[in-house]
């Protein structure tokens, strides 16, 4: 489990790692902890789907009252939006972050 990054959400400071998590769970968002977990596996997927779930668990940080539905659909349809804009992700600068000393 490799620490990537700390950001404020909400008004709480939250780190987020990413690491091996059980198969078919693409990111967990720790509500209590205020860190929020991406599956390693993700590194291997688009960059869209790798955004999608950040934006994803970050909505969970943010508004924990709102529905899997709700974030789920939000998350996705944000991802399109972005890559739309021409937003992409350094997928390589993430992975050499995630396996860096
Ligand atoms: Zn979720």
């Amino acid at each position: 489990m490799k620490k990537v990054t700390s950001l404020k959400l909400n008004g709480k400071m939250w780190s987020v790692w990413v690491g091996e998590l059980p198969r078919g769970t693409w990111g967990i968002c720790y509500d209590t902890s205020h860190k929020i977990v991406l599956n390693v596996k993700l590194l291997k997927k688009k960059p869209q789907f790798i955004i999608d779930t950040a934006i994803h668990e970050a909505l969970h940080a943010v508004f924990p009252f709102l529905t899997e539905f709700a974030v789920e659909q939000a998350g996705t349809e944000i991802a399109r939006l972005l890559a739309r804009l021409g937003v992409d992700l350094d997928v390589d600068a993430l992975n050499r972050r995630v396996h860096e000393e």
